[in-house]
């Protein structure tokens, strides 16, 4: 596996005006703050956290569709390009997006063949015989039929728009595929199709992805590392199965006990009934204007402790690939409400709900 993409402490701020009066200052909002992460070609990682959390502010920046406010971006080693130039276009080829709302993606006046073919034409990759015989191939590759080609938009379902979406972004032959809340907008039983499309895709190609999801069964299925956000910072992060399976941070533990069962059941699956129970938090997120001192979770932790109102945690490395930051791992107060080593939280699988 190789370096595809580094983000070294990517920070974005937008001014906004806190309030509706005439003078009224703006105020600094940070939406991402000092993020770093990394990921290889053939890699997926996901990133999950409430709505409002900068998931997607961060994701438009490590594609150069937004500049940052301070940090450093690279691709395949070369700096990701603020100002739109030839340069940008020829590293935006290398990465494409998949959109949470398909018809929004989509022109709804060109038929879906010429949709597919359009980023060819734009980017003017081959000659005609050959973009046709690509855009074919990108079609068929997420299994659209030559019968849907002279469709518009609005005459295909949801699941096979998000198909052609897919096929829009693949026709370039991306290294580095960025997928906002892909299947969020689809009925739950074209998400499982579309999931594993996805993830069949991303092997057959060897396609880095970073996945942007609240929900937690989809990135188990088709993610291999997990970084989890809040309020623009990444609070926990390493492999999937690991963290989603014993999270170390509360907040993590908060949104995995969320995750609800086929079953009905919610929870942790352990021996004692307390653990099973949903995780409440209390309030709703701060205001990121007004992030709260210290640990920006804080006001809603279960665990809270008093240094948490005034030190910030600082990235705690649980193993080699595991982080966190957090007090409760950074000293020796006891892992209050952790599952033990015989218990295990558990999502289920996608199919179970298709
Ligand atoms: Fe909770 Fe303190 Fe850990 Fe923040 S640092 S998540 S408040 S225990």
């Amino acid at each position: 596996m190789t370096l595809l993409l580094k983000a070294t402490q990517v920070t974005r701020n937008f001014n906004v005006k806190a309030s509706k009066t005439w003078f009224a200052k703006p105020r600094v909002l940070r939406a991402v703050n000092q993020i770093s992460l990394e990921l290889n070609s053939g890699q997926t990682l996901g990133l999950v956290g409430e709505s409002g959390c900068g998931k997607s502010t961060l994701a438009r920046m490590l594609i150069g569709l937004l500049p940052t406010s301070s940090g450093e971006i690279t691709f395949a080693g070369q700096p990701i390009q603020a100002k739109r130039n030839a340069h940008w276009r020829a590293q935006r080829r290398d990465m494409q997006m998949v959109y949470q709302d398909p018809l929004a993606a989509l022109d709804r006046r060109l038929k879906i063949f010429d949709q597919v073919q359009e980023p060819l034409v734009i980017q003017k990759i081959g000659d005609r015989a050959a973009q046709l015989a690509a855009t074919r191939e990108a079609l068929e590759s997420v299994g659209i039929g030559q019968d849907l080609y002279g469709r518009y938009p609005h005459e295909l379902s949801g699941g096979q728009r998000q198909r052609v979406v897919m096929a829009r972004a693949l026709v370039l032959k991306p290294q580095l595929l960025v997928c906002d809340e892909p299947v969020s907008a689809l009925d739950l039983s074209i998400q499982a199709q579309v999931i594993n499309l996805l993830s069949q895709l991303q092997k057959s190609r060897n396609l880095a992805m970073l996945f942007i999801s609240h929900d937690l069964r989809v990135v188990r299925h088709i993610c291999d590392d997990v970084a989890v956000m809040y309020l623009g910072k990444i609070i926990e992060q390493g492999p999937a199965n690991k963290i989603l399976s014993n999270p170390a941070h509360p907040y993590t533990a908060a949104l995995i006990s969320a995750v609800s069962h086929p079953n009905g059941a919610r929870g942790f699956h352990g021996t004692d009934s307390k653990l099973r129970k949903r995780i409440l938090l209390t309030g709703e997120p701060p205001n990121p204007i007004d992030i709260p001192t210290g640990c920006a979770f804080h006001p809603r932790c279960p665990s809270v402790l008093a240094r948490c109102k005034t030190q910030a945690p600082v990235k705690t490395m649980l193993d080699a690939r595991h982080s966190v930051a957090c007090h409760l791992h950074s000293g020796t107060a006891p892992l209050a409400y952790m599952p033990s080593a015989n218990e295990s939280l558990l999502i289920p699988p996608i199919e179970a709900l298709a």
